[in-house]
């Protein structure tokens, strides 16, 4: 096996219904959320219903992958065996352009260099061949 990332060993995403389809795109390299047909507005995580309008209508519209840091914490006792050498870790919540809010990772910046408003962009992460995870690196302003 030449895969470098066959030996991704930390908890997968369960890719099912819209889930599966969020992956999907990452892994073709786009970061794509749910947004509504009728009044715009963009949605993660996904379901059906529009919370702004109550429209059932959506696709995936591709965001631009660039946004800030909203805010993290710092872990620095690992509750999954699979995180013991990751601590310290950030897990961050990510606000994009678009407005929408995902929790994910600043791979090029430990957690004490973090600050509220850093601006970041997605890089994308290849877990296992049908998995890459939506990760972000800092941008200058
Ligand atoms: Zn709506």
């Amino acid at each position: 096996m030449s895969d470098p990332s066959s030996d991704y060993a930390k908890p997968l995403p369960e890719l099912d219904g819209h889930t599966e389809d969020f992956y999907t795109f990452c892994g073709l390299g786009e970061l794509r959320f749910q947004r509504c047909d009728d009044c715009g507005a963009w949605r993660h995580v996904p379901r059906e219903l529009c919370p702004e309008c109550g429209s059932w209508s959506w696709q995936w519209a591709r965001s631009s992958g660039r946004g800030s840091v909203f805010t993290w914490t710092v872990v620095t006792r690992a509750l999954h065996p699979a995180f013991a050498e990751s601590v310290p870790y950030a897990p961050t919540v990510i606000e994009l352009e678009e407005g929408v809010r995902l929790l994910s990772e600043v791979v090029d910046c430990t957690p004490d260099a973090l600050e509220i408003g850093m601006p970041v962009e997605v890089v994308f992460e290849r877990a296992t061949p049908e998995v890459a995870l939506p990760k972000f690196r800092r941008v200058s302003a």
